[in-house]
């Protein structure tokens, strides 16, 4: 894989060099649950391609984030929570809480969401 970054937790799951529940694939996203799930619903939407944060996301991106999106509303109307309503988010380095340094969507649902998040 080209865009892979060996030491990378998300690209090793990318490679299945770590196992997953993935429960979506696409030419440019995967998805699966979040190990830690956070609501009933916690899947982690992440492209193929390793970028590290939201400050490296480039020009040529564009259509590879926004597939990100197309997979978070796709897997909410799977999971059931699309029109009752969900969150997606995506950290940007320490002060907002990132651990895993390649960009992901995470797509939480299947409860009330307080807003604004902590
Ligand atoms: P963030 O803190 O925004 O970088 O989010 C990283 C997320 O990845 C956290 O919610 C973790 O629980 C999740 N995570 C870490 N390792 C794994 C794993 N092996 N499988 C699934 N989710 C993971
Ligand atoms: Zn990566």
């Amino acid at each position: 894989m080209p865009d892979a970054n060996q030491d990378c937790l998300f690209c090793k799951i990318l490679a299945g060099d770590i196992p997953a529940d993935i429960i979506f694939e696409s030419d440019t996203a995967i998805a699966f649950r979040d190990i830690n799930a956070q609501a009933p619903t916690h899947v982690v939407i992440i492209p193929r391609k390793h970028i590290a944060t939201i400050n490296d996301i480039g020009e040529a991106d564009q259509v590879i984030v926004g597939s990100l999106y197309l997979a978070a509303s796709a897997i909410a109307r799977d999971e059931g929570i699309a029109e009752v309503g969900y969150r997606v988010v995506m950290n940007c380095n320490a002060a907002a809480g990132q651990t895993v340094f390649h960009i992901h969507l995470h797509l939480l649902g299947g409860r009330a969401l307080g807003w604004p998040p902590g």
